[in-house]
């Protein structure tokens, strides 16, 4: 009998004879490792548990806590979820069905759209095929016979799919489950070895979809669910859905009133009064940062000739994503969907010398990108934005320390909203632009700031732009959810298109580097964070309603009035609650809507000139005088980012 080497993780290797599998070779180390097992990567390729193995290979056995193991199981499950609506909708045609981050969907074609009560008894008809542990086994097909097969059970999609994924191949591989009668599908693999293995997995939401995600295709039902190694897993993942659902910056910014959308301007927000105090509040905390780090701020056109996008690359590489517009005498002109390509031509607007550089220019205009309807999604996805964008040109030598400087702005920002992130360094992709020695360059600089910066990374190898490498930063909000927020991008590229120079201090002229970075991103996008992120209760500094001042009876208006204006003129942003209304309710009222600090002025009160003062989570403070209360906010509007006090 022919034997193979089996080479394991540790390095030690085993002789097996050929034809066996990896799950033999898990249960030859441990049976303990063959239970666990879910599937195997032969060679760094995932493969089946029952794959056979002809020739000497590496083997690793996944379980539950390799890194691969998750996305398998997902996809594991999906097969099971169309397996089971196969079942009990006769004639439903099957489309894809991937592992997703968050768990797996599948597409089907059915007569009618789910309902909630179909999802119920789909999940119970998977929890009956699982509780059978019924085999997943790969068929090798002939393409031909495949082919006939899908065509004479009506699943024209994986037809099709058969025709364009394996033309040239003579066998197709096929996955059943139990046998061809029970379920079968069109599948490379790998998945667990049986039904049995699928322990904790949940069916959430329904939603159209098209073949192939196009709305000229056929339309589609899809079914989204989840699915984790352990029930404790799947029910912690449910009730992060359902804090996330509670947290939807959609649902909070309506209930206090930040903002609205209307179908005329989609995905461009209105911005309704508190919206816009939030966002004046970020853009000028922006402004205090940056003014002091040596930026200036400038205001660029909205509009410009296509000759700008053409020098830029833009024409060529995004213009379907640029909102297009003609001026009157036919010119052909672009809204701006970044800023870079004018700070280009700010920089090009005088002659510039090394002494100028770095030269950092700053702008909050906004943005257009012709993002598809279908996409836009809340202050998320959208199609009118602003970013804290700046452009930083510097000289080669200048790189490391600019870059170092710009880590400790995003460290001092990210600290003044108490938010938690990771830096992520993107080096030099397959394909790229300039020398090798250039990008040698770049990447040490930036590994030297980094380090410099106190600032702990990881790499990303090759996931750089094409024109330079890149810093990303990733948030995670209070519930656990990563949020890509700011980047600090290298580019030497767009300075050499627009032909950008300075005169050196051997007075010779050389071409700059620019930095593209923002600290927020998006402040649409950042807005949703910090809304998702506190849930709505923004700390004393952010929060666009600073104080309600809730007068008892109509007699302590006047008191009340004077106490607004006190307010009001120290800077607090402060909302008076002037209805006839019962104090129990107006409290409540201000609860809801997330206010930190309450001002109850009753004849005490108006006779003291005190307030009686409440906060949002620890209740009632005491009476203070009015001047004694301001210079307590303030002080705690300076410290910026305070942790929420814990409800006694
Ligand atoms: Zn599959
Ligand atoms: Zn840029």
């Amino acid at each position: 009998m022919t034997e193979i080497t089996v080479t394991l993780p540790d390095g030690s290797a085993r002789r097996m004879p050929a034809g066996t599998t990896p799950g033999a070779v898990a249960a030859a180390i441990s049976p303990r490792l063959a239970k666990a097992a879910i599937a195997a990567a032969v060679d760094d390729r995932l493969v089946d548990l029952s794959a056979p193995l002809q020739f000497d290979a590496r083997v690793r056995v996944i379980t539950s806590d390799s890194p691969e193991a998750l996305h398998v199981y997902r996809h594991s499950t999906a097969h099971l979820l169309a397996a089971a609506v196969t079942h009990l909708f006769p004639g439903a045609q099957c489309g894809i069905g991937p592992a997703t981050d968050e768990g797996f969907f599948y597409d089907f074609v059915v007569d009618r759209p789910f309902v909630p009560e179909d999802l119920d008894a789909i999940e119970k008809k998977m929890k009956e095929l699982a509780a059978q542990d019924l085999p997943y086994e790969r068929q090798m097909w002939s393409r031909d016979e495949a082919i006939q097969f899908f065509s004479q059970h009506d699943e024209p999609l994986k037809v099709q799919l058969i025709e364009e994924k394996t033309a040239g191949q003579s066998e197709v591989s096929c996955y059943t489950i139990k046998d061809r009668e029970t379920f079968v599908d069109f599948c490379v693999g790998p998945h667990v070895p049986s039904a049995g293995r699928l322990k904790a997995f949940k069916l959430l939401t329904t939603s159209n979809a098209y073949w192939k995600g196009d709305s000229k295709n056929q339309p589609m039902q899809r079914i989204y669910g989840t699915a984790f190694f352990n029930e404790k897993e799947l029910q912690a993942h449910l009730q992060r859905i359902e804090e996330a659902k509670k947290r939807d910056h959609r649902k909070v910014g309506k209930d206090i009133g930040l903002f609205t959308f209307h179908p005329w301007a989609p995905g461009a927000t209105f911005w309704l009064d508190k919206g816009t105090t939030l966002y004046n509040t970020l853009a000028n905390y922006m402004r205090e940062v940056l003014f002091p780090a040596g930026y200036v701020e400038l205001k660029t056109p909205l509009v410009f000739n296509k000759s700008l996008w053409e020098t830029s690359g833009h024409w060529e590489h995004y213009r379907e994503n640029m909102f297009l517009v003609q001026g009157r005498d036919g010119e052909e002109m672009g809204m701006k969907a970044m800023n870079c390509p004018g700070h280009m031509l700010v920089f090009g607007s005088e002659m510039r010398s090394y002494k100028d550089l770095p030269l950092r220019f700053h702008e909050q205009t906004p943005l257009h990108r012709n993002e598809a309807s279908g996409v836009l999604t809340g202050l998320t996805r959208v199609r009118q934005f602003s970013q804290d964008d700046a452009h930083c040109f510097v000289t080669d030598d200048q790189i490391a320390s600019e870059v170092e400087a710009l880590l400790r702005l995003v460290q001092r920002v990210y600290g003044d909203f108490g938010l938690a992130y990771e830096a992520k360094l993107s080096t030099r992709p397959a394909e790229f632009l300039g020398e090798v020695a250039t990008w040698d360059n770049a990447e040490a600089g930036l590994k030297k700031a980094l380090d410099a910066a106190g600032q702990a990374y990881t790499i990303n190898d090759g996931d750089g732009a094409f024109y330079g490498p890149k810093i990303d930063f990733d948030i995670t909000d209070a519930i656990g959810r990563k949020w890509q927020c700011a980047t600090v991008q290298l580019d030497y590229q767009m300075p050499q298109r627009f032909g950008l120079k300075y005169v050196g201090a051997d007075n010779a002229e050389h071409c700059p580097v620019v930095i593209h970075r923002a600290i927020f991103g998006s402040f649409e996008r950042f807005i949703a964070l910090l809304i998702e992120h506190y849930a709505g209760a923004f700390p004393l500094w952010l929060a666009p309603v600073q104080v309600a001042i809730l007068p008892i009876a109509d007699r302590h208006l006047p008191h009340t009035q004077a106490v607004r204006e006190k307010l009001t003129a120290a800077g607090l942003h402060v909302q008076l609650d002037a209805r006839q209304e019962k104090i129990g309710y107006k409290i409540r009222e201000a609860q809801l809507q997330k206010i930190p600090y309450m001002l109850v002025a009753g004849d005490r009160e108006a006779a003291e000139g005190t307030v009686a003062v409440r906060h949002r989570v620890t209740g009632d403070l005491g009476s203070r005088s009015v001047d004694e209360f301001i210079s307590a906010a303030l002080a705690e509007i300076r410290n910026k980012h305070v942790p929420e006090p814990v409800s006694a």
